[in-house]
């Protein structure tokens, strides 16, 4: 009678060397859930693009030795190359090739020509969708998403009735702790919805 979806989002990790070997034990698009174990280390950052350069200043916050890589991927304005510089953030256009491990861990960001930028920690944003399961649902019920990846929902109830999502498919926001307290907000909006429906049903 009610299903509640919580299968998470899917990381489209790009096809880059050593970057699926080295995700979560070198890169992580989190600082708040890994900065503090990594702080003070030698941080890089892959930007994805103009507006991602704003997060490098976020990322000084844990480490002073922070280098931002665009990999060519766009222009760097003049004013933003000047604020990188103010607060002390180094700037790498090269392309990247390439993360080379040793071991576990990530000991180099490897860029077009061989060169190399030793790097103990990377921070990165990869692409993020819904899994083939909601895409699915989209596709046969016309289940509503709010953005290309979150569903969309009111009180935890997705558009399809009886259809509950929680967790990071749900939200903008991901985090353990905001995917565990929104699966127990969904389950409590799911269950006083069907008590209602059985009681009215005089099956309870
Ligand atoms: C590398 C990395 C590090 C992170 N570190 C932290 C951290 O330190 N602290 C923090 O708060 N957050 C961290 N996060 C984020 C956190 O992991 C997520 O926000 C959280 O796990 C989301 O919970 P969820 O239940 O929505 O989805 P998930 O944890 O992704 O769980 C969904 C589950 O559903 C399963 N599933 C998918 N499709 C189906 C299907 N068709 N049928 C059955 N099962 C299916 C999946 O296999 C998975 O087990 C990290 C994320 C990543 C990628």
């Amino acid at each position: 009678r009610r299903i509640l979806l919580c299968v998470g989002i899917v990381d489209e990790l790009p096809d880059l060397p050593g970057y699926r070997q080295l995700w979560g034990r070198s890169l992580y698009q989190c600082p708040y859930c890994h900065g503090w174990e990594l702080r003070d280390r030698a941080w890089g950052y892959l930007a994805n693009d103009v507006a991602c350069l704003e997060w490098s200043l976020l990322l000084r916050a844990w480490t002073p030795d922070l280098v931002v890589f665009t990999s060519g991927r766009f222009a760097v304005r003049g004013e933003d190359r000047e604020l990188l510089e103010r607060c002390r953030i180094r700037l790498d256009e090269r392309p990247v090739v390439g993360f080379r491990a040793e071991g576990e861990s990530l000991a180099a960001v490897q860029l077009a020509g061989g060169a190399e930028v030793r790097r103990e920690v990377m921070f990165v944003r990869p692409p993020q969708r819904q899994t083939g399961l909601v895409m699915g649902l989209v596709a046969s019920f016309g289940l509503k998403l709010a953005t290309p990846d979150r569903v969309h929902v009111d009180n935890h109830q997705t558009s399809v009735r009886g259809i509950y999502a929680a967790g990071d498919l749900a939200s903008s926001a991901h985090g353990a702790l905001i995917a565990a307290g929104s699966g127990n907000a969904a389950a409590h909006a799911l269950g006083e919805d069907l008590t209602r429906e059985l009681l009215l049903e005089g099956m309870l």
